[in-house]
């Protein structure tokens, strides 16, 4: 089925896309998955190539594009199974954090070098105490003249260990009441003295992409660093994970579309009994299954792509979409795993890696529990 949702536009910009990524990226993935990280030559030249910051504004260095060309960048590296290189974490869920609270200094100064692949973005949250109970942030930012001083842990960083710029979530009023209007985000640099990068962590999946942990000891930051106004950072931090959701069900997608495809080919080949395995009913029903199931989930998710694009409210249906395609996800690659019996347990079978990479899809970017607790507030039940 055509998907309608792309423009005779996207799509040729998708084959610049996709003619990169077979190039320059997929030769790379194996590497980057034994050594835990990507490299910053290729982050590079994928700023030359103008696919970092595509939808920034242009007097920056960016594009100016509309969504469905960042939604295309996201989909091609999910196809070569990309994960390592983060792109969609550093272009459109942290850059957009300065394209719309940053000041014109802060913008100037920051966004030219993100675009050219320059400066690497990443966003620290989490802690080793909160993860879903984001109100609940310990690290502090204590004003000192015109400065503020940073202390606190952070855990599972994405980019923690390569990027260079980070949006840190901090109390700048512990006492404040209710605990959320004490919170701000503040960018700090990582070669600040006090930014202090901890272990790169041990993943069960996502195996080359640098997932951290950070420390701030006493890291002073100039108050100039500080994006939007004091105890705003909750307000800002809920109006962006829309699109954060929004990009891991549109990677789910693509993913579950890759794993399929393989399988599609892994069935035809193998044979047992006399017969490729994709003789059997079994076999046939079970794709025919799944392969409905992609289709009515990506039907949704364009859908949504093109509404979110327009600027339309749709965190109800984003928070649905992001569990909905993640559980679809770790359903469909455990199923297409059976199906290539014991091969599909080695680690040298796409679809191995697949399975790992999948776990990761419904705790990231709030839990699927929580995309349930901000449907269920919406539609509103309980309290
Ligand atoms: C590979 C990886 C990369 C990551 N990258 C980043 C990053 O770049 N930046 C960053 O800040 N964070 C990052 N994270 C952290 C991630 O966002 C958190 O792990 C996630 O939000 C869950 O928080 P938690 O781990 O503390 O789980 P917890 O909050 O402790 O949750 C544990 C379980 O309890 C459930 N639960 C919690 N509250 C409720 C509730 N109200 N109702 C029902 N169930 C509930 C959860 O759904 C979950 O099943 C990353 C994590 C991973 C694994």
């Amino acid at each position: 089925m055509r998907r309608d949702v792309f423009t005779e536009d996207h799509e040729q910009f998708r084959a610049q896309v996709r003619r990169f990524v077979d190039k320059e990226v997929a030769p790379k993935v194996e590497e980057w998955n034994a050594r835990g990280t990507s490299d910053r030559a290729t982050w590079k030249r994928a700023g030359d190539e103008g696919l970092l910051g595509v939808c920034a504004p242009t007097e920056y260095g960016g594009a100016g594009a509309d969504f469905l060309y960042a939604a295309i960048v996201n989909e091609e590296l999910a196809r070569v199974r990309a994960h390592a290189m983060m792109l969609s974490l550093h272009s459109d869920i942290v850059m957009p954090y300065v394209t719309e609270y940053g000041s014109e200094e802060q913008k100037r100064r920051w966004l030219p070098g993100t675009i050219t692949g320059d400066v690497l973005l990443g966003i620290a949250m989490t802690e080793p105490g909160t993860g879903s109970d984001l109100a609940n942030v310990q690290t502090t930012a204590r004003r000192d003249g015109d400065h503020y001083v940073l202390n606190g842990a952070k855990t599972f960083i994405s980019n923690g260990q390569i990027g260079d710029l980070f949006v840190v979530v901090a109390k700048t009023d512990p006492q404040a009441k209710p605990a959320h209007s004490g919170i701000s985000l503040i960018l700090v640099e990582a070669d600040r003295p006090g930014f202090v990068r901890g272990k790169k962590l041990d993943k069960l999946g996502l195996r080359g992409q640098d997932t951290s942990e950070l420390f701030f000891e006493d890291c002073r930051v100039p108050v100039s660093n500080l994006l939007g106004r004091e105890g705003q950072g909750f307000k800002m931090l809920m109006q962006k994970l829309q699109q954060e959701r929004l990009v891991i069900a549109i990677t789910s997608m693509a993913s579950c579309r890759r794993a399929l495809d393989d399988t599609m080919v892994y069935v035809k080949e193998r044979k047992a009994f006399g017969q490729p395995i994709a003789a059997f009913q079994n076999t046939q029903f079970r794709l025919a299954e799944l392969w409905t199931e992609v289709q009515v989930g990506q039907a949704f998710v364009d859908q949504l792509v093109a509404a979110h694009a327009r600027g339309d409210d749709i965190v109800m249906e984003v928070s649905g979409a992001k569990f909905w395609t993640t559980d679809l996800q770790k359903r469909l690659v455990g199923e297409c795993l059976q199906l290539h019996g014991g091969y599909g347990f080695m680690m040298e079978t796409p679809i191995a890696t697949d399975y790992a990479d999948a776990a990761v899809q419904s705790i990231y970017a709030g839990t699927n529990e929580i995309m349930k607790v901000i449907i269920a507030r919406r539609l509103g039940l309980g309290s």
